[in-house]
């Protein structure tokens, strides 16, 4: 590890750095997977755009890996590096809400949750993901997709604006009108382009939800796929209807019969008043067999956004496959029953996120998040509080997505749901026909490739 960076730090960074030598040095560097363990040679808690200007030009200038960090939540840990210094976001927190314009600027220290916070209380929020802690810089650069999604479109839908700076130091607005190329590009391409120091999102009105999740004995599994793949293209948008295989939690708020039960599950959310979800969402669920538990109950969507919370704390052992996937067919659904209907641990599973409504609206090059045909995006998520068991979900996370991988006719994944081991191939692949697009928007705003910690866009 290159330690002796931190020596020649200018005293202004090195007053603030936190180094191997920090008595704080194994909590700061300490990811969200408990997978990853990157020890950077510096971890430089920036308050402001200049604090981050600064750590720029010194990597840039000394030639030295720089990683970004927002909220840590990556999964093969993009937010950190071995041996290079990392901008540390954390202590940028502001958060400003205009509710009459309905929108709101955060800035990157933010979790999701802390945006969802701010803005219930005035029944607005944020398209964004579906667990409070996870960053939302790193969410919304990738694309960012959750409960909302079918009825609002995904996250960089709803981006109106970023600041940012540059890897040659310059401070930079990128909106529909100014520097409009960089901004289709860091909607879904990351963190190529440079660091973002605040985002101005559209507010979208959210009352109260009908949420929860069904589960189902897995004999009814291959039956409930094949309705699901039937039904969700006609469900109205205010519902989003995830299907999940898993097991059901070993937690309080679940019936103790059922703990570690392998079940088929239906995580549904729908955006409005009770007796008009119920209306909706009951007579769909009437279609199919008993359930083994309804979880269904209307609360606050706010709620709803940290109900997963308590289940997934930081430092469990993560691996995660995704892809992209357009149609559900007889023989991936052979695959799942092999797979998903046993998985290696409790937490493990695999989820299909609909991202259909919406985010078809749009145009496949509108941003360079460009995969607007697919229904789904799947991630098969290997997950156990123990390092023992590591190697185990990360292989039965490797089998299944290559058993399904060849039922599926886009090569890509939502960047967000891949690991660093995946290869060149898989990132292009991800962009499709927007991958030439994102090299010319690096090559003109990042030609050194600086910013390479992340699902790299090669200049
Ligand atoms: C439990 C869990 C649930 C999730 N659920 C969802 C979900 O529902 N929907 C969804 O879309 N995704 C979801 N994700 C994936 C999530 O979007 C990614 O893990 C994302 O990278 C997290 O962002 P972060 O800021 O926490 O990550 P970090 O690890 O801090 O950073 C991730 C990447 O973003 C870059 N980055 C971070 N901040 C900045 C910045 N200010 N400027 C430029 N680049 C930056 C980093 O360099 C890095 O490459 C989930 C992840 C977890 C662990």
């Amino acid at each position: 590890m290159d330690i002796h960076i931190t020596k020649t730090l200018p005293e202004t960074i090195a007053r603030r750095a936190i180094t191997p030598a920090s008595p704080n040095y194994d909590e700061a560097r300490a990811l969200y997977n408990g997978m990853i363990d990157k020890k950077p040679a510096a971890i430089v808690p920036c308050r402001n755009a200049d604090e981050i200007a600064e750590v720029v030009a010194f990597a840039r200038e000394s030639n030295v890996l720089l990683a970004i960090r927002g909220g840590g939540h990556n999964g093969p840990g993009l937010g950190s590096c071995d041996g290079g210094i990392v901008i540390d976001c954390s202590p940028m927190t502001g958060i400003d809400i205009d509710v009459d314009a309905r929108t709101v600027s955060v800035e990157p220290g933010l979790s999701q949750g802390e945006v969802d916070r701010a803005t219930a209380p005035y029944g607005l929020h944020v398209p964004a993901g579906i667990v409070s802690s996870t960053g939302i810089a790193g969410l919304t650069l990738g694309g960012g997709h959750g409960y909302l999604a079918r009825e609002y479109g995904l996250t960089i839908d709803n981006l109106l604006e970023a600041e940012m700076v540059l890897a040659d130091g310059r401070r930079v607005t990128a909106n529909e009108r100014e520097n409009e190329d960089l901004f289709w590009a860091i909607r879904g391409g990351g963190g190529n382009f440079g660091v973002v120091t605040k985002f101005t999102y559209r507010l979208r009105e959210v009352s109260d939800v009908l949420a929860g999740p069904v589960f189902y004995d897995t004999e009814h599994t291959a039956r409930i796929m094949r309705w699901y793949r039937e039904v969700l293209p006609s469900m109205p948008r205010k519902l989003s209807m995830t299907l999940g295989l898993k097991r059901c939690p070993s937690a309080e708020g679940f019936p103790e019969e059922l703990w570690n039960r392998p079940v088929c599950a239906l995580i549904c959310c729908y955006d409005g008043p009770e007796e008009e979800a119920r209306g909706v969402v009951e007579p769909l669920l009437a279609e199919l067999p008993e359930p083994l538990m309804n979880g269904l109950m209307e609360m606050p969507f706010v709620d709803w956004q940290g109900a997963f919370d308590p289940l997934l704390p930081k430092g469990l052992q993560w691996y995660w496959k995704g892809d992209y996937i357009h149609e559900l067919s007889d023989g991936a659904i052979e695959e799942h029953l092999k797979f998903g209907t046993d998985t290696p641990s409790n937490l493990s599973l695999m989820h299909l996120y609909p991202i259909d409504g919406a985010p078809q609206e749009r145009a496949a090059d509108a941003t360079a998040w460009g995969t607007r045909d697919a229904t789904w995006s799947m991630v098969i998520a290997g997950i156990d509080p123990d390092p023992a068991n590591a190697a185990k979900v990360m292989h039965w996370a490797k089998d299944y997505w290559t058993a399904l991988h060849r039922h599926n006719r886009h090569g890509g994944a939502y960047v967000n749901f891949m690991m660093e081991d995946e290869g060149e191939e898989r990132i292009r692949a991800a962009y499709g026909t927007n991958y030439d697009g994102l090299v010319a928007v690096k090559r003109k705003y990042d030609p050194d490739n600086l910013f390479r910690v992340n699902q790299n866009i090669r200049p």
